[in-house]
């Protein structure tokens, strides 16, 4: 995961992956993007005489995919605030004006992806993913809810069981804390991220309240968990770095 390009505001948008083939990169349509300020805000900058230095609103856009044969859209809107800025060349004494503005996107629609999603991964669970993504930019509680049900979906593909033995009973439904616990037996070294991904997911579902920092945490964590645990990437360089010690080890 680039944590870096994923900003709650943002001066342009950076070229993130095409949603829809993977291979290219979105693009800012610079002529569809609108920028709206309401009359409310209009009527405040004249109150408060701030009109010509600043303006806040609403925007809407489009970026568009740069794969030749693809060129999917993804709208993105959401608001925007804008800072005027007017200065004087130092040698000709001109003015220079310049505009900066910055993006909050609360919409970006087919989303796009924010991880690497393990081809292997079941399909209920890559649809869940896909709203996570969506969601990531509307509602933080809802998203880190999705990832959570994401992390029970790979369990039930890792065939770790939905019901079991629970103190005196025999065959009761677990929770994902449960199976979390079946699953270090099996696949050591993940139940802190799994676990840190089910409060964070309770989180969302209850109070509802999850910090942008704490959701990018969420997604790196979640990566890492699919590839390891469905790929065993780590495992199977371990095992290529062993084969060429075995190799060659012997004349170091
Ligand atoms: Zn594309």
């Amino acid at each position: 995961m680039d944590r870096a390009i994923w900003r709650k505001s943002t001066g342009s948008f950076v070229r993130y992956n095409c949603p829809r083939c993977g291979k290219g990169k979105l693009k800012t349509k610079t002529d569809s993007f609108v920028r709206l300020e309401p009359t409310h805000v209009t009527h405040k900058l004249e109150a408060d005489e701030l009109r010509g230095e600043l303006s806040w609103g609403r925007f809407s856009g489009y970026l568009a995919c740069s794969a030749v044969g693809c060129g999917e859209l993804v709208v993105v809107a959401g608001d925007f605030e804008e800072h005027y800025h007017y200065q004087f060349d130092e040698d000709t004494g001109d003015p220079i004006e310049f505009t900066d503005t910055s993006y909050k996107p609360r919409i970006m629609h087919p989303a796009p992806p924010m991880i690497e999603v393990p081809k292997r991964l079941g399909k209920d669970a890559k649809e869940h993913m896909t709203r996570a993504f969506d969601l990531f930019w509307s509602d933080a509680g809802a998203c880190a809810n999705r990832m959570r049900i994401v992390v029970e979906l790979l369990l039930d593909q890792l065939e770790i069981a939905r019901r079991g033995p629970k103190g005196k009973r025999n065959n009761v439904r677990l929770d994902l804390s449960d199976r979390i616990d079946l699953l270090k037996d099996v696949r050591p070294g993940h139940d802190k991220a799994l676990t840190a991904l089910r409060i964070v997911g309770n989180t969302g579902s209850h109070e509802g309240v999850v910090e942008f920092e704490e959701l990018l945490d969420c997604f790196e964590l979640l990566e890492d968990a699919l590839i390891e645990l469905l790929e065993r990437r780590r495992e199977n360089l371990n095992a290529k770095a062993q084969r060429i010690i075995d190799r060659r080890g012997k004349n170091p």
